[in-house]
């Protein structure tokens, strides 16, 4: 994709946004757009943070260090999301590069991430990512586990902002954006990190506060 097309992707993504929110009844300032990043250099991301964009999502550890410390010297107010698998033996290089982590979805690595926020002395929001609908090969908590794993993320106080999931493909999603939403208010949290480029419209008229949108905004990925 052209890297000049990114304002216009950008407004027209955000335009989308704000109309799937209206519809709910819902403010579109209570959606939070994270650009995901993931396979794109520093050229392609430029111009996005250009045209005002300001919070961003990758799903791996090591490519985020090497593109985003430069960036964030460039320009100051990033705000920089995890939305992938996390490796316990990570967690440290996690919570020093990260403001929020989306894929908090087992014991040891709320132990992990437990131990180096307080090593760090610094608290990234956590999101709990939900296997919402069962598939075995999936990340995320099952959802059978998720109270046990909520009551051991409270009592490790960890930031806990709220629950994330990614629905099977191919189905309509809007029923699994639903589970989770019930799960979240059952447990009494606010945040429900859930809409990709494909659904993030649905995802929002559901109650999503965070959208993860890559190639809507980037263009397709290599
Ligand atoms: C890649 C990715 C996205 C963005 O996907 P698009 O379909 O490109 O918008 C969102 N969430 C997660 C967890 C991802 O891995």
């Amino acid at each position: 994709m052209p890297i000049d097309d990114a304002p216009r992707r950008l407004a027209e993504v955000n335009a989308a946004i704000a109309r799937a929110a209206r519809l709910a009844s819902r403010s579109p300032e209570s959606v939070t757009l994270i650009a995901v990043s993931k396979t794109h250099d520093a050229d392609a991301i430029r111009p996005l943070i250009a045209a005002g964009q300001r919070v961003f999502g990758e799903n791996r550890v090591q490519e985020a260090a090497a593109k985003w410390p430069a960036l964030r010297d460039e320009t100051p107010g990033i705000s920089l999301h995890l939305i992938g698998q996390l490796q316990s033996n990570k967690a440290d290089e996690a919570v020093a590069l990260f403001d929020a982590i989306h894929a908090v979805d087992r014991l040891s690595l709320v132990s992990a991430l437990a131990r180096a926020m307080d090593k760090a002395g610094r608290r990234p929001d956590c999101f709990v990512q939900v296997n919402i609908g069962d598939e075995p090969q999936k990340g995320g908590c099952p959802v059978a586990d998720l109270p046990a794993l909520l009551a051991e993320a409270r009592a490790a106080e960890l930031p806990l902002a709220g629950l994330m999931c990614v629905p099977p493909q191919g189905v309509e999603p809007a029923p699994y954006f639903a589970l989770l939403a019930k799960l979240a208010r059952d447990h009494g949290l606010a945040g429900l990190s859930m809409g990709m480029s494909s659904d993030f419209e649905t995802a929002v008229t559901i109650g999503a506060t965070q959208v993860r949108v890559g190639s809507a905004l980037f263009g397709a990925r290599a």
